[in-house]
């Protein structure tokens, strides 16, 4: 079993900030060339130049996972500089946090579009890029425990995590012929720049106890189940949904 990803090429997308910076780092530091995707180009510039600082290769790519035009032209522009991507994590999200009777259409559109239709344009590009060059993959989308859980206030989200989870098997089975794999990784409550001021305060505190092993995840504790993911390691694992949460679901 290794874990090694030299000659792999990784596209990883919301690499600009939390789980998906921190996830284009382990990649290169496992040996992958990465694309890096976001909306917020400066922010993908400093990360490449960080992995370029540590001995990898990243390549900055605009990217809105939304708009269709976008995804093709960075994975185009990934394929001709890189090689085409035979990891491809799906990580962007946005979530809003509202009741539902409170939460208008175009909020509940932002998610979906950005959580579940955002993964599958990403997820066709990269698959219909690996059956025509004849290579396999892997394909990891990036769902959550609240794909698992009703939660309130987050209907919209947990209703797109839940589709990308299926949306996962079924596209397994589909591209299983191609040898192209496709897992969901769900993720418990991860501590990220943005909800840390949240979670580490008194209502995180309660959170905590909720969870077994008594603590939330870093995002460093998901370096394993992507390496797996990513790797030779897993090549007997697809459609599955590796739940990575401290025991909470
Ligand atoms: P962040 O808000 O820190 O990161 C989200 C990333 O997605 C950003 O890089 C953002 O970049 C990008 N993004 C958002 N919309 C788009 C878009 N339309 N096109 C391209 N990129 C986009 O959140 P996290 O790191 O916490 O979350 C990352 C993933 O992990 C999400 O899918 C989330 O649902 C999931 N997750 C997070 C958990 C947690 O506790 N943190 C738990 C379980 C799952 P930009 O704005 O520059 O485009």
């Amino acid at each position: 079993i290794h874990s090694d990803l030299s000659g792999r090429v990784a596209l990883v997308t919301g690499a600009s900030s939390g789980i998906g910076h921190h996830f284009a780092q382990t990649l290169a530091r496992a040996g992958a060339r990465v694309a890096i995707g976001a909306r917020r180009s400066e922010k993908l510039e400093s990360l490449a130049s960080e992995i370029a600082a540590a001995g990898g290769r990243a390549l900055p790519l605009r990217l809105d996972v939304t708009d269709r035009n976008s995804v093709v032209e960075a994975f185009a522009h990934a394929e001709t500089e890189l090689g085409t991507p035979d990891i491809i994590v799906n990580n962007a999200g946005v979530t809003i946090d509202r009741p539902s009777l409170e939460q208008d259409e175009e909020e509940w559109d932002r998610v979906v579009d950005t959580d579940l239709k955002g993964a599958w344009l990403v997820a066709c590009e990269g698959a219909r890029r690996l059956v025509a060059a004849e290579k396999g993959g892997s394909i990891i989308n990036v769902a959550s425990i609240l794909g698992i859980l009703g939660t309130p206030r987050v209907a919209a989200y947990t209703a797109a995590k839940a589709g990308l989870i299926n949306l996962s098997r079924s596209l397994a089975i589909e591209w299983a012929r191609h040898d192209i794999r496709v897992n969901a990784l769900c993720p418990g409550y991860i501590i990220t720049d943005l909800n840390r001021e949240f979670l580490e305060g008194p209502v995180g505190e309660k959170l905590a106890r909720r969870i077994p092993q008594r603590r939330f995840g870093q995002a460093s504790d998901l370096d394993g189940p992507l390496l797996l993911l990513a790797s030779d390691a897993s090549r007997w694992m697809t459609g599955s949904a590796l739940v990575v949460d401290g025991g909470q679901s």
